[in-house]
């Protein structure tokens, strides 16, 4: 499930987007009645309220992981108001204790990367004993997980966060 792959990959900055954003084209459509299930499944969505969004990452440096971002379009994370960054951090540690029980780890990093997407989002990614990664995920090696075992992973992430609470 975990093959690890080094070299050139593809990443958000390579698609086509309708926005100006591709996270703000993810947001407005799962915020249409008309598409919202199929964008819920096409990309993965594990978790959704008024002002958030969490989504397994479509370029997974390891299986689980997912991207917790704000639906309004902030540059960097730094430039939320203090309560909503306080909020979005609340979805973050959320998502991280259904991945610590998903993933089987404790070991959970979160970063607010912004260099291949514009739009403030922390990255939260599960870490294994020897998945090649450093103290930080290089992320030069990511993992090709095939369709079937992403659809499961994000069943099950979004089964657990119901489970708990903020
Ligand atoms: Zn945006």
């Amino acid at each position: 499930m975990s093959d690890s792959f080094t070299g050139e990959r593809s990443s958000y900055s390579d698609e086509r987007s309708s926005f100006p954003c591709v996270f703000c084209d993810i947001v407005a459509r799962a915020n249409d009645p008309i598409t919202d299930d199929d964008q819920s499944s096409a990309h993965h969505i594990v978790y959704e309220d008024a002002e958030f969004l969490a989504f397994l990452d479509k370029y997974p440096l390891n299986p689980g992981h997912t991207q917790v971002i704000p639906k309004a379009h902030h540059r960097w994370v730094w430039d939320m108001a203090s309560s909503e960054a306080g909020f979005l951090f609340m979805r973050a540690r959320r998502v991280a204790k259904a991945l610590q029980k998903v993933c089987a780890t404790d070991w959970i990093i979160a970063d607010t990367g912004g260099i291949g997407v514009a739009h403030a989002h922390i990255h939260l990614i599960p870490r294994f004993e020897d998945d090649g990664h450093g103290e930080l995920a290089d992320p030069k090696i990511f993992r090709e997980i095939p369709e079937t075992d992403m659809e499961d992973l994000a069943r099950k992430i979004k089964a657990e966060i119901r489970r708990i609470s903020d």
